[in-house]
């Protein structure tokens, strides 16, 4: 049985998805995580928000979801809700199928009993089929019930398992970039954190490569933004390619990319740094359609290495002036950036 957390859950999942449907709302993750928040009153400012859109008959529609999502799911709250959301609903729909096939089996256990009854009794003591009769007549209006009551479990542990892949899509979504298939910046915000606590525990280097696509406005001003978007996925995939199981490339943000490179020293880095940089200068970029040619694109990279227990941002920091310093010596090539303790060394 339902124990009263899921119970309530459950109520509140079958209130959320009730509400999504009332307004005429598509079932996304972000739709869902607000009515969920809305119902369970997870957030008040928001249910606030909500009742006063309602009673002044305002649109419930995607542009208010997408306001309010907005304004009360930060991409850290937002990350939490999904979570629990997911938890919930696993935990509702595991419980919801041991809930049917007990009533399933139970159901028709009773109802076999009491035909063998019946047929006993209809052997002689004459005053009892009347009441086996009627006994038999509720058994089956419970079995049909039972079925009844099945197919809304069924039903609603099928839009509950569907919510699920849904909500663990967004959550595989959360930490990718469109784009270019690449981790996103959050992902790398992450990734960052726990590579430099275990490489400060481990004691091994871990690198760190900026990656700036050179004169990429230019790219986008001759060329369009679509043949820009192209050069950004022909530079993701060059990085892929690149990377080791234990390597990190990720899209920074705009035309800039990251690579966290793990077990690896400066030189190193630098040499595959430049191996990266070599690569792309060699691709010869043709229009698809017309085989127009766009010519190269190159990339200018700063390194740094992590000194550890330097702040995060520092060595970001460092990457980035180096990179700064690649751009200002006339791009197309790598620079490093030595830790003052390291540099001392
Ligand atoms: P520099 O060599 O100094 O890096 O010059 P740059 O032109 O590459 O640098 P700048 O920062 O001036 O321009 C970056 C351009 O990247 C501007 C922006 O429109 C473009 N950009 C950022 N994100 C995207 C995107 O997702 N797609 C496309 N097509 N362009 C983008
Ligand atoms: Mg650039
Ligand atoms: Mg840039």
């Amino acid at each position: 049985m339902l124990d009263d957390n899921q119970e309530y859950a459950l109520a509140r999942c079958r209130d959320a998805i009730e509400s999504i449907t009332r307004f005429g709302l598509a079932p996304t993750p972000p739709h869902y995580a607000i009515w969920y928040a809305y119902h369970a009153r997870r957030n008040l400012a928001l249910r606030r928000a909500l009742d006063i859109v309602i009673s002044n008959g305002r649109a419930v529609d995607e542009q208010l979801m997408a306001e309010l999502h907005d304004t009360f799911f930060s991409a850290a709250a937002e990350d939490r809700t999904l979570r629990e959301a997911a938890r919930r609903v696993q935990e509702t729909l595991q419980s919801l199928t041991g809930l049917l096939a007990g009533a399933g089996s139970d159901a028709a256990r009773y109802s076999a009993t009491l035909d063998a009854v019946a047929v006993e009794v209809q052997g002689g003591q004459a005053d009892l089929p009347d009441l086996i009769a009627r006994l038999l007549a509720e058994t089956r209006a419970l079995a049909a019930r039972n079925e009844r009551l099945g197919r809304r479990l069924e039903e609603s542990s099928r839009q509950m398992s569907c919510l699920e892949k849904q909500l663990e899509e967004a959550r595989r979504e959360a930490t990718i970039d469109v784009l270019t298939g690449l981790m996103n910046r959050r992902a790398f915000d992450q990734a960052i954190r726990s590579l430099a606590g275990e490489a400060m525990n481990s004691g091994a280097p871990l690198a760190l490569l900026v990656i700036d696509i050179d004169h990429f406005k230019a790219v986008n001003d001759t060329w369009g933004h679509v043949v820009g978007d192209a050069v950004l996925q022909l530079v993701a995939r060059r990085l892929a390619h690149r990377a080791r199981a234990e390597d990190r490339p990720a899209r920074f943000g705009g035309e800039e990319f990251v690579f966290l490179l793990s077990g690896t020293r400066l030189a190193e880095a630098v040499a595959i740094g430049d191996a990266i940089r070599a690569d792309l200068e060699a691709q010869r970029l043709v229009l698809r359609d017309t085989q127009e040619a766009i010519g190269t694109v190159t990339v200018s990279i700063g390194v740094a290495v992590y000194e550890p227990g330097e702040r995060l941002t520092d060595w970001i920091g460092r990457a980035d002036a180096a990179l700064y310093r690649a751009k200002a010596e006339g791009r197309n090539r790598v620079v490093a950036m030595e830790h003052a303790a390291a540099a001392a060394d």
